[in-house]
């Protein structure tokens, strides 16, 4: 029988507001224990939550960029359950008006055809609202006991949900991936799943290909990369379709991801909205947003990674492939924008940002901005290869060097005598010892193994410490067998 999988996905953002949503207790990750609370975010009696302005615009800015209809009437409900992480013993959140519905973000379609055709799969964002974070329970195996850290409770929330039109795994990774991107051009999170500022819970069902009736679905939570979603999903398909097709039932349930183990195991049956009694939270009134501000944030939304994509294919003629590792991060795309207003090696720019440069930078775990290199900088470094007084092999440490020293390239040529040997003279020089050197090779050559001159290049740059002209010297060593 053929199964056909059905996944929808919840994700919970943290939004990098300077305060928590309803008090003014500062919003940071890391700090130590029970540290950033107040009456308000402790859920003390007598306590009032007042909305934070920032959260509530960045619910907005993540609404337009999801293509979501927004909701100007703003109202909060409660959402009650106990927990020793949520003091209050109800969350704030939103129930049947939330901030913005009826979204759509589109995801590569790999499955229509052949991948040069550029077919996009649009997945529908069902809803989107804001809510309060809850704190975080600490297992202490050594204590044998439950620590409580409160330093999260209130942190702002946005969760996003789609709705169930993804079709595997491989579907809701896209998915995650081309909305995590959306999400850092917005800068309104730092998207960090390490952190727990970006968390998914994946809903999975499967039927029968063909039947109309959504299966029993599993919620799985627990994964903490996109690549732990992918593989709980998977696992998951295969679970219940084992399930069915020995004639038993699935479940409604929650499950965990086990990472070590690779397996989901069951948690507790899933809740049904009416377990959490929400009613509207009596605390805050409800409230207009004003059309004007909706548009003030419409107007000041920056350039999505779609639209960027197909701009920098059109604009500077640049491969997909380079293109796409470009978007990828804004800073860099910028930085990229930045160095091609200066020169006109577009495709040079591209290579040393995509190679040298991003190497430097995933060694260093910086973004471009966070590691201080000029534009003009590496501009300079670029024509100094180009115009042969640097060899690629210099330039790559001269570039290390920069930014190990913050010095500019022209410095570092000077202080460690970097230029390019070009001269014939000292370049025949070498060419000479080298063939002194090496008998056993010369004589190989000579018998028709001429790829051996690539090593005699070789020893010459190692001579020079890489300063030789390495086309110049193959050159020259040509010349010399030519001539006997
Ligand atoms: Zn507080």
């Amino acid at each position: 029988m053929i199964f056909e999988t059905i996944i929808g996905l919840e994700v919970h953002l943290q939004l990098n507001t300077n305060t928590k949503i309803f008090c003014g207790c500062a919003n940071l990750f890391g700090k130590e224990s029970n540290t950033l609370v107040c009456p308000v975010c402790l859920g003390l009696p007598g306590t009032l939550p007042v909305l934070n302005q920032k959260a509530l615009s960045s619910a907005i800015k993540i609404a337009l960029a999801l293509n979501c209809q927004v909701n100007p009437y703003i109202k909060f409900d409660r959402k009650n359950y106990y927990y020793p992480d949520l003091p209050k013993g109800y969350q704030i959140s939103q129930y049947d008006l939330p901030v913005a519905s009826h979204g759509w973000v589109e995801i590569p379609d790999k499955q229509a055809g052949a991948p040069s055709d550029h077919r996009v799969k649009r997945i529908n964002i069902k809803r989107a609202h804001l809510e309060e974070d809850a704190g975080k329970s600490i297992h202490d195996q050594t204590l044998n006991a439950s620590l409580v850290d409160y330093n999260r409770t209130g942190t702002p929330l946005m969760e996003i949900v789609s709705d169930p039109d993804l079709r595997c795994a491989q579907e809701a990774y896209d998915y995650l991936t081309t909305l995590k991107l959306i999400l850092q051009y917005l800068n309104v999170s730092d998207c960090d799943m390490e952190k727990g500022s970006l968390r998914c819970d994946a809903n999975i069902s499967i039927r029968p290909l063909g039947e109309q009736k959504f299966g029993v679905k599993a919620e799985v939570k627990n994964m903490n990369s996109f690549k732990a979603v992918k593989m709980a999903l998977e696992f998951e398909e295969n679970r219940q379709r084992q399930l069915l097709l020995s004639n038993q039932r699935v479940v409604q349930e929650t499950r965990l991801w086990n990472e070590e183990k690779g397996m989901t195991f069951p948690m507790r049956s899933k809740e049904e909205a009416h377990d959490y009694r929400y009613f509207p939270e009596p605390d805050l009134v409800p409230f207009m947003v004003r059309e004007s501000m909706i548009e003030e944030i419409r107007a000041s939304l920056p350039e999505l990674p779609h639209a960027k994509l197909e701009r920098f294919l059109k604009e500077y003629q640049i491969s997909e492939y380079d293109a796409q590792i470009l978007i990828q991060d804004p800073t860099l795309s910028g930085f990229f924008e930045e160095c091609v207003k200066r020169t006109s090696m577009i495709k040079k720019v591209c290579n040393w940002l995509i190679g040298p440069v991003l190497q430097e930078l995933n060694l260093r775990k910086v973004n471009i901005q966070q590691i201080g290199l000029q534009t003009q900088e590496l501009v300079n470094l670029i024509d100094k290869v180009e115009q042969g007084v640097l060899s690629n092999l210099v330039a790559k440490d001269v570039f290390k060097l920069m930014l190990d020293t913050g010095k500019t390239v022209d410095t570092i040529v000077a202080e460690q005598g970097l230029t390019q040997v070009s001269d014939d003279s000292v370049l025949e020089k070498i060419v000479e010892e080298i063939i002194n050197d090496n008998e056993k090779v010369i004589a190989e050559i000579k018998q028709g193994k001429t790829s051996a001159m690539g090593f005699l290049v070789g020893q010459a740059m190692k001579k020079t410490q890489g300063k030789a002209n390495p086309k110049k010297i193959g050159d020259l060593i040509k010349r010399r067998f030519e001539n006997g």
